[in-house]
């Protein structure tokens, strides 16, 4: 995680209500005592008539009064605001004296933002009451435009003028409807606050209050598990780091192996697995067993069946390696394949999956480069959607079934899938089941580009006899109806875009340039001439 900003909300975050929330809290009492005062003298009523009035727009515009106000009576909102709003918050808000130097502290990492819908003569009066009302500089972005959290407008605004990317941010708040979903949907990182321990379904992490952010910024996925042994007395373990992004990382530890990472992210893994144990008879030969073993500060360590060390993906880099062999592995995964989809396909008719590839296709593209250029043959594309699901039937899908997400036994006996994502790269969400072209596709460009890689060494490397027997039953699928040649196409469009837009360290080392080039050119050629 690349964090550079970090954006508060105001109201409960900073600082913690006496009530359940800002609208049962005395603070907020009063303000509407003011609100009835306020439109008793403006529109000239009494209390018990302004009262009515009131609750009439309470009904009308939910909280929004300062806009009812304005647009059914004419009342300037500032007018309203440093009217109603300006109470002496330091009645309501107990200070934290550890506030100041813990904001501080996180100062020296990172630029911090305070972003409320509040109008600002009452931010300026917490902040003051609170002691901080320094630390923000000119940081503040309060409620008093018309870009609020709720539609995303508001965190736009702090983002472009820090000019920054929304995954280089993080939000922390304490409403999930308006601090942390459009946060989450704009891309942001999100840290859900709740002094109840309450969680929230879409934020990265849940916590109970404001200090314990440090440990979910940069979760030191060691330590976690280091715990993990601590609590469970497992003595002299040697631990070693195999993989995985910020978010989770994986690590062989003597026998086991263990990821590490925030528990909404391990949640999510096992949901990807689950939808798969839930269906299939054979899950146990296809996939890993899994169970989350420990707990701790809002992270989860999940512990995975341990079949072997390795991944199939250093194995074809060996060279003592015979060519019969890499043929009954070949084999191996095209049975899993098979037996995926054998246990999951399902006649109900769904062009849901189509929809996507052409969605990610779009954000990849893009990534890319490369839009603007195919723009035409995407259009094509998405013409042809017809007769490219003219034959189509629907199956769970690893979707992301790279050499590198397949592994077996130390005996090469056993052959498993890991890491299944929920939808194909870089597609954020997914409601579709999928189809096996895209897992027979994706497999077969990662050793189209393995061998690419490993005739860089040795020129006599050949694995056409692997090609042979993967197209052998792509073209079976074709003739049983359960995809077309124009949507193996679309697959095969879709996998290159995905090499095309990744821009991890391994794809753009500069040795490894001819590579993404490559997968670039493939990319252009089969949309060109292949859709
Ligand atoms: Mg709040």
């Amino acid at each position: 995680m690349n964090t550079k900003l970090i954006i508060f909300d105001m109201d409960g975050t900073l600082y913690e209500y006496e009530g359940a929330s800002f609208r049962q809290s005395g603070a907020y009492q009063e303000i509407l005592k003011n609100a009835t005062l306020f439109i008793a003298k403006k529109l000239g009523k009494t209390l018990a008539e302004s009262e009515i009035v009131l609750k009439g727009i309470q009904e009308r515009w939910g909280e929004q009064i300062s806009l009812a106000l304005e647009k059914e009576f004419q009342i300037s909102r500032e007018e309203y605001f440093n009217t109603v709003w300006d109470i002496p918050a330091e009645k309501y808000i107990k200070p934290n004296v550890e506030l100041k130097p813990f904001l501080e502290k996180l100062k020296q990492k990172y630029q911090l933002a305070v972003l409320t819908d509040a109008p600002i003569v009452w931010v300026k009066n917490v902040l003051t009451a609170l002691g901080v009302e320094q630390v923000f500089d000119d940081n503040i972005f309060d409620g008093t435009g018309n870009a609020r959290k709720g539609n995303g407008a508001a965190f736009e605004r702090v983002l472009s003028k820090f000019q920054l990317e929304p995954k280089e941010c993080v939000m922390v708040g304490d409403q999930d409807n308006i601090d942390i979903e459009p946060a989450h949907l704009m891309g942001l990182f999100t840290v859900y606050i709740n002094k109840n321990g309450q969680k929230s379904r879409q934020a990265n992490f849940s916590i109970k209050s404001i200090f314990e952010l440090p440990n979910v910024l940069e979760i030191k996925h060691e330590e976690i598990l280091k715990r993990y042994f601590e609590a469970h007395r497992i003595a002299g373990t040697e631990i070693k780091a195999l993989s995985g992004s910020s978010a989770a990382k994986t690590f062989l530890c003597d026998n086991n192996i263990y990821k590490v990472g925030s528990e909404a992210v391990i949640q999510k893994e096992i949901q990807a697995y689950g939808k798969f144990n839930a269906r299939m008879k054979s899950y146990e030969t296809v996939f890993p067993q899994m169970e989350i073993v420990f707990e701790d500060l809002g992270n989860s360590v999940l512990a995975i069946e341990n079949l072997g060390k390795q991944s199939l993906e250093p194995i074809y880099r060996d060279d003592q390696l015979t060519m019969s062999r890499l043929e009954t592995l070949n084999k191996k995964v095209l049975a899993k394949i098979n037996l995926l989809f054998d246990e999951t396909k399902t006649n109900i008719k769904d062009d849901l999956f189509f929809d996507e590839l052409v969605s990610a296709l779009k954000i990849n593209l893009e990534k890319a480069g490369l839009s603007e250029k195919l723009s035409d043959d995407l259009k094509r594309i998405i013409e042809k959607k017809e007769s490219i699901l003219k034959n189509f039937v629907p199956s769970l899908a690893h979707k992301d079934l790279s050499l590198g997400n397949i592994i077996l036994s130390d005996d090469g006996d056993k052959v498993r899938f890991i890491d299944p994502r929920v939808a194909v790269p870089y597609l954020p969400e997914s409601k579709a089941s999928g189809n096996v072209a895209i897992d027979l596709i994706g497999y077969r460009i990662s050793v189209e580009r393995k061998e690419l890689e490993v005739r860089k060494i040795n020129i006599n490397v050949d694995y056409s006899s692997l090609f042979a027997e993967i197209e052998n039953q792509i073209k079976g699928y074709i003739c049983a109806g359960v995809f077309t040649e124009d949507f193996k196409k679309l697959c095969e469009v879709l996998w290159y875009s995905v090499y095309s837009a990744c821009k991890c360290d391994y794809c753009t080392a500069s040795e490894r340039l001819w590579l993404y080039n490559e997968m670039v050119r493939r990319l252009e050629n089969v949309m060109e001439h292949g859709s």
